[in-house]
């Protein structure tokens, strides 16, 4: 089962991936939850950004169109859209696309990220959510929204990649993801 909205909803079997039309995501995040906008006005921005990058996300393969939006801890809003490319396995997700713009401007920590995929909920596939842990806690909210900004349902990085392999298991007592 999974929070949405402070409500709980069933887990369905695996579904098909977005940025990859091959590949498979762990699982669903449920049926779709009833229409609702987001309970947190700060998540406008992310959600508006989210939706303009995936508006050009390069899909011609998969036409799953995916748009990525994070904040970072300065505030500051960096979004992604899925990559592919006719050599399939090169193809790059949205939430991979906008960690890169963020490091790439110089920031290094993830407060809040939104995913949009389509009109169901769209969690970052398993290689994303190691992505995300390398500049991310635990507790990192990630809110699954509708195409049309609505948030479907949210999570925490925690809930989806528990036990996450992290760089201070490589310098034990020393190391800070992302620092
Ligand atoms: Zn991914």
């Amino acid at each position: 089962m999974v929070r949405s909205g402070g409500r709980f909803l069933p887990k369905l079997g695996p579904q098909r991936c977005g940025p990859f039309f091959f590949c498979i995501r762990g699982f669903t995040l449920g049926a779709m939850a009833p229409s609702e906008p987001s309970a947190e006005p700060a998540l406008a921005p992310l959600i508006a950004a989210a939706q303009a990058a995936r508006g050009h996300a390069y899909a011609p393969y998969s036409t799953f169109p995916v748009g990525a939006a994070l904040r970072a801890a300065s505030g500051a809003i960096f979004a992604g859209a899925n990559v592919e490319n006719a050599a399939f396995p090169l193809g790059q997700c949205a939430e991979a696309s906008a960690i890169g713009q963020m490091i790439s401007a110089g920031e290094r920590r993830i407060a809040a990220l939104v995913v949009i995929g389509g009109d169901q909920p769209c969690p970052p596939c398993g290689a994303c959510r190691q992505r995300l842990v390398e500049f991310a806690g635990p507790e990192l909210p990630i809110h699954l929204c509708a195409s049309d900004g609505r948030e479907l349902a949210r999570v925490t990085l925690g809930e989806l990649l528990p036990l996450a392999f992290t760089a201070a298991l490589l310098t034990p007592g020393k190391a800070t993801p992302g620092a």
